[in-house]
C-alpha cells in the first residue's frame, strides 16, 4: 500500500495533541501508581502507534530519553523535548518548551470542581 503523507501527518497532529494534553493534566504530585501508569502507557503507545517507522523512531527516543513522571512539569517537559527530537528529524522548527504552560487545554471541567457540583 502506498504511503499517504496527508493522513500520516493528520494522525501525528491528533496524537501529539492528545499526548501533550494528557501530560498537561498529569498530577503535580503523582502517586507511585500514577507514575507507573504514565510510563507504562508511553512504552505501550510506542509499541502500538500505527505508523510503524514512526513508532520505531519513537522507541529509539525512549531508549535514550525515558519518560519522566516525577511531576506534571517533568512529564510535560519530557514530552515536549521528545516531540522536538521528532521535529528535528523531520526538519520542522523546534517548539519553545518554556511556553508550553497553558498551550494544551483539554476543555474539560476541573475534576475537583465537578465533584463539588
Ligand atoms: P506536529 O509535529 O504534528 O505538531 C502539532 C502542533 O504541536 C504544532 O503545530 C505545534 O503547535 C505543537 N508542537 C510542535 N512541537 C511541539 C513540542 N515539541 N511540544 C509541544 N507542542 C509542540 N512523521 C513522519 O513523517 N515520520 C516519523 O518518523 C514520525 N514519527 C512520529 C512519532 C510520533 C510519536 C508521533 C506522534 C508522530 C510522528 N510523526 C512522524 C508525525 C509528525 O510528528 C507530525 O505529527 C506530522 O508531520 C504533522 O506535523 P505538523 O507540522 O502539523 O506538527
Amino acid at each position: 500500500k502506498l504511503e499517504n503523507a496527508t493522513l500520516k501527518a493528520e494522525l501525528g497532529r491528533a496524537t501529539w495533541r492528545f499526548l501533550h494534553t494528557m501530560a498537561a493534566r498529569f498530577p503535580d504530585k503523582p502517586t507511585k501508581d500514577e507514575r507507573t501508569t504514565f510510563e507504562t502507557f508511553i512504552h505501550l503507545f510506542a509499541r502500538l502507534y500505527p505508523c510503524g517507522d514512526c513508532a520505531q523512531h519513537f522507541r529509539d527516543i525512549l531508549a535514550k530519553y525515558p519518560p519522566q513522571s516525577g511531576s506534571r512539569s517533568a512529564a510535560a517537559g519530557w514530552l515536549c523535548y521528545a516531540h522536538n527530537l521528532v521535529n528535528e528529524r523531520l526538519k520542522k522548527p523546534a517548539f519553545d518548551c518554556n511556553t508550553i504552560g497553558d498551550f494544551y487545554d483539554c476543555g474539560c471541567a476541573d475534576d475537583d470542581k465537578k465533584k463539588e457540583a
